[in-house]
């Protein structure tokens, strides 16, 4: 094996936390050598464009680089784009990327996010069938759509929503399946789900809840249909799955490191980030770590946020100044002209209290626990999700009848919370 390569922090995964955490190790003034290594092609992007502007049309893909290519190199950091890594050996502080090539390190960051979740039944395999994830999975999507006329969307997640939304826009007829009984369920309450369903349905998505995909049915090697469970085939030319990913953390876990399913698959580390395993640190997608905003269960979440503010938590150490991971939870999506934005984690609520009527398309959905604000979902509505942000970091204990009341700013509650 030939070894060329030797960094003080290797960052490996080019997505959003690891080009942060690269960024922050800078700025912090960290004066080692960084090297960022990552499978994709391209310089580091913003992954929530595809599913929305980008597969749109609307945006281009330079817009989308997280930054250009010259701040990588006046800031001397070393992109090495286009290479994956297949072997970590921790006790050695090397990985080993699949061309055969040894990458020593002082210090590792795993940023490897995940790949999406792929169904298991007939036809998962074929052309037409696309998962989300990559500008490449974007691009291959973009290059059949002149030939497509029905979509059909597995899973009513926010990503397959997004892209019903935007298909539906470029004048594709398209189809949602959603196996559980309402669409967003594992992230949203229900007046939030029944909401974006009656949206969707308003602009002629055919949306189908409670409803599963037996195989995907094939035509000289494609996907031409998908099969219900009732034997009913909804005919199509492309197949979107949306139904979750799978967090790239097996080569840790080979290497020893803690995670695996007891941690919702990901890898698991502390309040720093820190695995269990010398020197490396895991971050984003991939990171299980015990969430104070979840009443400290072990989560892994998949949002811009949490990938800046674990990159930025691991930048803090490296640079003398550890600090314990305690950011408050935000995420964001826009379907046709709504702009749905989340703080908080609402997983374990027992109530809801609804902001607004839904009927005038801008509302917040404000979720509490044991009568205290854990967090709220806001379409339309920035300023309650601006406001409704100290509402949950104070863990704030509100009357919910005054929270229903819209004439109520929810700044002046949070002045107001008791106990
Ligand atoms: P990623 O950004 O996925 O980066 C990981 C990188 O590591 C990838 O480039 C991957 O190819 C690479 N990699 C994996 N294994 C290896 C290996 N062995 N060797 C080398 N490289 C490897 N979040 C929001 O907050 N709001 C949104 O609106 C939103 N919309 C989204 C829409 C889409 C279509 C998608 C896919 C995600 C969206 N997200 C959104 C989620 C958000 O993009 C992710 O949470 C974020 O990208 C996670 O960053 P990450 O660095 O952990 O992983």
């Amino acid at each position: 094996m030939s070894e060329t390569e030797q960094y003080d922090v290797l960052i490996v995964g080019a997505g959003h936390a690891g080009a942060q955490a690269a960024i922050v190790l800078r700025q912090r003034g960290y004066a080692g050598s960084i090297a960022l290594l990552g499978d994709e092609p391209s310089l580091p992007y913003e992954r929530p464009p595809l599913s929305k502007e980008y597969l749109s049309g609307e945006k281009p893909f330079e817009r989308m680089l997280l930054r250009p290519a010259t701040f990588w190199a006046d800031r001397s950091i070393t992109l090495l784009p286009g290479r994956t890594v297949g072997e970590v050996a921790p006790q050695a502080h090397r990985v080993t990327t699949a061309d055969g090539t040894g990458v020593a390190y002082g210090h590792l960051v795993w940023a490897t996010g995940g790949s999406p979740r792929r169904l298991t039944c007939a036809g998962h395999d074929l052309a037409g069938v696309h998962g989300v994830r990559t500008r490449a999975d974007v691009d291959r999507m973009i290059a059949e759509l002149p030939l497509v006329e029905r979509v059909v969307v597995i899973g009513g997640g926010y990503i397959g929503l997004e892209a019903a939304a935007v298909l539906t826009r470029l004048g594709k007829h398209v189809t949602v399946l959603e196996a559980q009984d309402r669409v967003l369920a594992r992230v949203a309450g229900e007046p939030l789900s029944r909401f974006c369903e009656a949206e969707h349905r308003a602009h002629g998505v055919d949306l189908r809840t409670g409803t599963a995909a037996s195989c995907i049915e094939a035509a000289d090697g494609a996907a031409c249909g998908v099969r219900l469970a009732d034997g009913e085939i909804l005919p199509c030319q492309m197949v979107i799955v949306g139904i979750g990913i799978v967090p790239a953390v097996a080569l840790l876990l080979a290497a020893g490191a803690g995670g695996g399913p007891e941690a919702s698959n990901g890898v698991t580390v502390d309040a720093y980030c820190r695995t269990t395993l010398p020197d490396i640190f895991a971050i984003g997608d991939c990171a299980a770590h015990a969430n104070a905003f979840a009443d400290g269960r072990v989560i892994r979440l998949e949002s811009v946020q949490n990938a800046n503010d674990q990159a930025t938590i691991v930048a803090k150490t490296l640079t003398g100044a550890p600090e314990h991971y305690h950011a408050v939870p935000w995420f964001w999506s826009n379907q046709y002209d709504l702009k749905l934005q989340t703080v908080g984690l609402s997983a374990g609520y027992d109530a809801t209290v609804l902001r607004g009527d839904p009927a005038d398309r801008s509302f917040s959905l404000v979720y509490l626990k044991a009568g205290r604000v854990i967090a709220l979902d806001c379409v339309n509505r920035v300023r309650d999700y601006v406001q409704g942000r100290a509402l949950v970091t104070g863990s704030a204990r509100i009357d919910p009848v005054l929270l229903a009341d819209t004439a109520v700013e929810l700044k002046a509650l949070g002045l107001a919370a008791v106990g």
